[in-house]
């Protein structure tokens, strides 16, 4: 099911649907379930997206470890207060709600996995800033989450969604990559636009290490789907503009899982390299396991 996007998208282009229609129709087929059954299900999950992309923005939530939390809720008073982002008020805006969800997941709170926990802040963020900006219907949403749920599916079919397996270009390249596809198809780009927005997204975060301090899904983790975010919009507007990615979308999610077959073990989740390895890393890994004992 799903094994290349450019086989999504003949399939989309030879029966003039949409992608979602495509990837709708594959889901009650393998799931048994009704059309309405199979929105109604995306649609939980949508309410879940829209908690903890807020929960963030209107306290500060802390992790259970303390080592991170509260900058989701820093940004958005910052953004609030008037102060102009560079970033321009629809991604900086998404930034926010990124970070909200994954100090949600930090703190133990309820997220859904787009596709991981990690990464989970990208997708939501995307989407529910463009529906703030550009007032789509929660259907129109829920179309794009199963855009992206087939370009999720493409992913794992040829690489994978796991930091241990392919590093965090795998993680959060993902989530920036469906969240990059589902936007594109959101804002009436077409199925082969969406495509070249996935690869175009993946080629920009190819080799990103997988390095949390102390092992915990925080630092960097918070941070890079904020990144995530930023690196989604490039690809969006490039995408929509016409520009395509000169290495086809598949081969980009092929090289992916290239690189992520021979990324060293300690830049795996492992905890032990980049980011984890330096002075800090290793003192604050030290505090978190003093402090559980
Ligand atoms: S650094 Fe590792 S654990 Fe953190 S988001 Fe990236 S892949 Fe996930």
């Amino acid at each position: 099911m799903f094994e290349s996007l450019q086989v999504l998208v003949l399939e989309a282009e030879e029966k003039k649907k949409s992608l979602a229609e495509i990837v709708i129709e594959t889901e009650t087929v393998a799931s048994n379930l009704s059309m309405e059954d199979v929105r109604l299900e995306m649609k939980k999950r949508l309410q879940i997206m829209k908690e903890s992309t807020q929960q963030g923005l209107e306290r500060p939530v802390k992790s259970v470890s303390g080592i991170s939390g509260g900058s989701a809720f820093t940004f958005w008073r910052w953004l609030e207060d008037g102060n102009k982002p560079v970033s321009g008020s629809i991604l900086s805006r998404a930034m926010a709600r990124a970070l909200s969800v994954n100090e949600v997941n930090a703190g133990m709170g309820c997220i859904v996995a787009t596709p991981t926990a990690g990464s989970a802040g990208i997708l939501p963020a995307t989407l529910l800033t463009l529906q703030e900006s550009h007032h789509f219907s929660d259907d129109e949403i829920i179309d794009a989450l199963f855009v992206a749920s087939g370009i999720g599916m493409v992913v794992v079919n040829r690489a994978n969604v796991s930091g241990a397996m392919g590093g965090c270009q795998a993680e959060t390249g993902s989530a920036a990559a469906m969240a990059a596809g589902a936007s594109v198809a959101l804002l009436g780009g077409t199925p082969r636009q969406s495509a070249h927005a996935v690869g175009i997204t993946l080629k920009n975060m190819l080799g990103l290490v997988c390095d949390p301090v102390a092992g915990l899904v925080e630092v960097p983790c918070v941070k890079r789907n904020a990144a995530g975010v930023a690196q989604c919009f490039v690809a969006i507007d490039l995408a929509l503009a016409g520009v395509e990615s000169i290495i086809p979308p598949d081969e980009v999610i092929d090289a992916m899982a290239n690189i992520g077959k021979v990324m060293d073990k300690n830049l795996k989740e492992t905890g032990m390299g980049g980011l984890a390895a330096t002075p800090t890393g290793k003192r604050l890994a030290a505090k978190v396991w003093q402090d559980s004992k």
